[in-house]
């Protein structure tokens, strides 16, 4: 029986890797050194090398249901997502740290049902999620807005971390709050001074509403 997953492998192997082996053997030989820690959401069409136009060794990513950060409290368990923000932090001194939301995003969606049963630590797990819940009648509008008040609440309990929250004051790391629109394949970023979320290129974008003509062609 053919093994589709075997065959990716070989695939990686023999026709990827031969041409990405000096990059490979680089970055074994002097390490890694990614400058941005990328928190993202485990769903599976979120794309955080694509979305950057990253390559090898410049993400530092950690992926988790929801894209949520943890308390930074080390007595609640198992921190998985803590540990690799203490090491992007302290080890690889990242400066830039990244809470990357997205449209559809089922855990936030689950924040207004209730999980199965089986489901004992994803309930546990969405509580870091709560406080971003809207009590208003579900509807897309109101799933994007919870979508965006979570990062927020991320970004907030990041803070929490010390050594995040000395970097950033320092002006040694920035925190970014981003919320990916998987089916317009942009990002809005979090603007912290009026706390909303607005198209990455809302300059640009400005501009253009100014001058209308900008950017058409006027050649026949
Ligand atoms: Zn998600």
């Amino acid at each position: 029986m053919p093994d589709q997953i075997i065959d990716r492998l070989r695939r990686f192997h023999t026709r990827y890797f031969p041409r990405l082996r000096k990059q490979f053997k680089g970055l074994v030989d002097q390490g890694q050194h990614p400058t941005v820690l990328f928190i993202g959401c485990c769903d599976s069409r979120v794309v955080p090398h694509l979305l950057m136009d990253s390559g090898i060794g410049e993400l530092f990513v950690v992926r988790n249901v929801g894209s949520f950060v943890p308390p930074f409290d080390a007595s609640h368990g198992y921190h998985g997502t803590a540990a690799a923000i203490e090491f992007a932090v302290l080890n690889l001194h990242v400066r830039e740290i990244i809470v990357c939301g997205h449209s559809h995003c089922g855990a936030i969606r689950a924040l207004y049902t209730e999980p199965p049963a089986e489901a004992r630590h994803m309930a546990k797990w969405l509580d870091l999620g709560r406080d971003a819940v809207l009590p208003v009648t579900l509807s897309e509008e109101a799933l994007r807005r919870t979508e965006q008040r979570s990062v927020a609440l991320q970004l907030e309990r990041l803070m929490e971390y010390p050594m995040v929250q000395r970097r950033v004051e320092a002006g040694e790391i920035f925190l970014r709050g981003w919320h990916y629109l998987i089916e317009e394949g942009k990002v809005l970023v979090l603007n912290v001074e009026s706390g909303h979320f607005e198209s990455f290129d809302a300059d640009i974008e400005a501009a253009r509403a100014k001058d209308p003509l900008d950017g058409v062609n006027l050649l026949p």
